[in-house]
């Protein structure tokens, strides 16, 4: 025992990127993780291996992982790990239980919207027989459909998930191209719901060509709620499966996510999911804890005062904005994003020859401060900060952190 503790406490001095920037000007509002951990049982892990913490002032990144899980989502992942259950049984009362809540025909929890595209393509070519969803994604061109149909700007980098299936994609621009298009070997349509631009086939145009030639309908939303509607809006617009991450708005797990719609299509893309082996999704496990942290993400979601949240991130976006609007050349900016990460986002852009810093500079130095804080953004003289994955509190960490690092770039301090 005493022997472990030396071990652990050598861990603990492992040096940390940044630990010699020596900035401690607000110490009473520490990181509750910089804290010394007072019971002796809890075990400071990220310390122990020198991985540091730090303030997300950007968003939901998957490298940033994720967002951080609500505590009944925490707790249900403690309590649900203690028992076996069977594993079909679980996602089938789950996927239930979810698709009432969404009011879809059913649901089916995944490892991540990016398994939730795959899965459900997968499903579309091999149907309901195993013996289809063994072949994959060896597709075998003359029994099944191999074919996924999308817009040229929807191939967005997590548009790869659904090549998985060994699914061949077709490239459009226009209406008339997306309807020559299809045609027997047609497997799918995939849309990007942050790309419904006007100048591009929109969501309706999508469906009534699709539906007309009873081609199934996929829509990626993954970062899409907030607003808490559109957990609803797909599926009743006539979609035949809905993908959202379980870690990002949703702030269930990280490793999870969910896939809703259409039962028949729903029933196709667990055949070629775990437990089963011969499947493309077996590297795509989600065990017990998540299949219930995801239903319970989704429960606490739908019983949010979402207004409230809404509220707090506007009051901390301009309690940061105001701790640098008034810096030379500092142009502030708040938007809210339309379709996907729907929050409110400071813009912040300045003169890199009045305040001299570059938006990199900025971003690297917040980072190396202490506490060390993540904002998106940077480039050459600008960056960009959101409030809803932060902790009740770290706004006022942010804005003094910014209001500094600009007073120390700017021409008249140095002309002091
Ligand atoms: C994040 C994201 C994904 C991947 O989601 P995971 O839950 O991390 O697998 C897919 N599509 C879009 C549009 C995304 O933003």
């Amino acid at each position: 025992m005493i022997h472990r503790r030396k071990v652990l406490k050598q861990l603990a001095v492992l040096p940390v990127a940044g630990s010699l920037v020596p900035i401690d000007m607000f110490s009473p509002l520490v990181h509750d993780s910089d804290k010394e951990s007072v019971n002796p049982l809890k075990r400071d892990y990220f310390k122990e291996l020198g991985v540091r913490t730090f303030i997300n002032a950007a968003g939901t990144y998957t490298f940033m992982t994720g967002s951080l899980m609500r505590p009944e989502v925490v707790e249900a992942i403690a309590n649900t790990s203690d028992d076996f259950v069977n594993l079909n049984e679980l996602q089938d009362k789950v996927g239930a239980r979810i698709a009432e809540l969404l009011d879809c025909e059913a649901a089916t929890v995944t490892s991540g919207a990016a398994s939730a595209i795959s899965l459900g393509t997968a499903g579309c070519i091999s149907g309901t027989d195993p013996k289809n969803a063994a072949l994959l994604p060896h597709i075998d061109t003359t029994k099944l459909k191999s074919e996924v149909i999308m817009q040229r700007k929807h191939s967005i980098e997590y548009a790869h998930a659904i090549e998985v299936s060994g699914a061949k994609v077709i490239y459009v621009d226009t209406k008339e191209e997306l309807e020559a298009a299809i045609n027997e070997k047609t497997a799918m349509y995939y849309f990007v719901n942050f790309l419904n631009y006007e100048g591009q086939i929109q969501w309706q145009e999508v469906l009534d060509i699709c539906q007309k030639h009873n081609v199934p309908t996929m829509i990626d939303c993954a970062a899409d709620v907030p607003p808490v509607e559109n957990l609803f809006k797909f599926q009743k617009m006539g979609f035949d499966m809905v993908c959202f991450s379980g870690g990002k708005g949703l702030r269930g797990p990280q490793s999870a996510g969910v896939l809703l719609g259409k039962k028949k299509y729903i029933d196709a893309a667990r055949l070629n999911a775990p437990p089963f082996g011969e499947t493309i999704g077996r590297g795509m496990k989600v065990n017990k804890e998540e299949i219930v942290g995801m239903l319970v993400a989704i429960e606490d979601f739908l019983n949010r005062n979402h207004e409230e949240d809404w509220l707090l991130w506007e009051k901390q976006i301009e309690l940061i904005k105001d701790s640098v609007s008034s810096f030379e050349s500092m142009k502030t900016e708040v938007v809210v994003p339309e379709l996907a990460n729907v929050v409110p986002t400071l813009h912040l852009k300045w003169d890199n020859r009045v305040l001299k810093i570059t938006g990199d500079q900025l971003k690297d130095a917040m980072r190396m401060g202490h506490p060390s804080i993540e904002i998106a953004g940077g480039g050459s003289n600008s960056v960009s900060v959101t409030t809803w994955m932060l902790k009740p509190g770290q706004e006022r960490i942010v804005a003094t952190r910014l209001n500094e690092i600009f007073n120390a770039k700017s021409e008249k301090n140095h002309a002091k």
